[in-house]
């Protein structure tokens, strides 16, 4: 195999390692999710430097090594520094790296996640942030095989009541549950119909098309709170970016 290898990634995380070095978290176009030490980056007048700062999308020139890979060289393609430098942004931005960081395991390469994740950061720059964020949610769940059971029931696969005004979600079971089924979950939440579409919708449509979409608040606070419990029963870490989130937007 080659040792030094050439891609599109973005960077998902940045930590300091030593004195000089830090250690990046990209996600890149070819080999998935990678560690990688970006040797001299902590000098300022490190030409690394401004590359390897978090949702940089660039082209990295990569050696392959043992444990961790390094960053040879680094193009960046678009800095997003509009992302980093508006607190609600920045704390989204965050949100979704750390997502994606935590539903994915090195050498395991999906093209899908880094285009979704390159497509929504682009949208964040001038689109609603909530509604971008919860198709974000669910289209990452469904491409990684994760994604909640919204069209019929969880349990029996029946349908479920379209007509009903509101519909049992069970995180723990992953999914909608018909009126026969729905004491399967006694933790199940109780949602608004219209919520269920609303996520429907979001699963399906072209990322790039939800801004015709109009969602009353309060839908999309019950859609949020939603997911979020579901993506907490998932994950293996806790998240820590929601701490930040729920604080900006408060
Ligand atoms: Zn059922």
């Amino acid at each position: 195999m080659m040792r030094l290898y050439k891609t599109d990634a973005l960077v998902l995380r940045v930590r300091d390692f030593s004195e000089a070095d830090r250690i990046v978290t990209l996600y890149t176009y070819s080999r998935g999710k990678v560690q990688a030490i970006a040797k001299g980056s902590r000098k300022t007048k490190s030409r690394k430097r401004g590359a390897v700062q978090p949702f940089t999308y660039g082209n990295f020139l990569l050696y392959q090594g043992r444990s961790l890979d390094t960053i040879t060289q680094c193009e960046p393609k678009e800095s997003f520094s509009h992302l980093r430098e508006d607190l609600v942004k920045l704390a989204y931005s965050t949100y979704l790296t750390e997502l994606v960081d935590g539903f994915t395991a090195e050498g395991e390469p999906n093209e899908q996640v880094f285009l979704l994740l390159l497509t929504t950061f682009y949208l964040l720059l001038k689109d609603n942030p909530g509604l971008l964020v919860r198709a974000f949610e669910l289209k990452l769940l469904n491409i990684l095989g994760y994604c909640p059971q919204l069209e019929s029931c969880v349990h029996c696969h029946g349908p479920v009541a379209g007509n009903a005004a509101k519909v049992r979600f069970s995180s723990r079971l992953g999914g909608v549950l018909c009126d026969k089924c729905s004491g399967h979950d006694p933790f199940a939440t109780t949602i608004q119909m219209g919520s269920l579409k609303t996520m429907q919708q979001l699963l399906k449509w072209d990322i790039r098309r939800l801004q015709v979409l109009k969602v009353p608040e309060e839908r999309q606070q019950e859609i949020a709170a939603i997911l979020r419990h579901y993506i907490d029963e998932r994950i293996e870490r806790k998240l820590k970016s929601t701490v930040f989130l729920d604080t900006v937007l408060q």
